[in-house]
């Protein structure tokens, strides 16, 4: 138990937005604040991500969900990728919000 957790930490402290260094092979040459493309069939937009949100009880009008978008750091070295959601503050209290319905 207590090994799992000094793991956790030390993953945590070799997080590549913050510290450009890739916690796979140490190198520093990373990619930063990469857009993740999606493609329908007619167009390019940024991959996103959704959290529905509960319709308040007698609302007529809502916002059915939150949205995020994904953002890459990327190692130029050995590829390994890192994913972030700008928005994960608002895709945290939509989920909570969810939860509650
Ligand atoms: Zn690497």
């Amino acid at each position: 138990m207590l090994r799992v957790t000094v793991i956790g930490r030390d993953y945590l402290s070799r997080d590549m937005k913050k510290n450009n260094i890739c916690p796979k092979c140490n190198a520093t040459a990373i990619i930063p604040d990469v857009t993740v493309w999606d493609y329908d069939a007619s167009s390019n937009r940024p991959l996103s991500l959704t959290v529905p949100l509960p319709k308040p009880p007698g609302a007529f009008i809502y916002k059915g969900s939150e949205t995020g978008h994904l953002r890459a750091w990327v190692c130029g070295e050995c590829g390994y990728t890192e994913l972030y959601t700008p928005q994960f503050a608002a895709l945290w209290d939509a989920y909570q919000k969810s939860q509650q319905a």
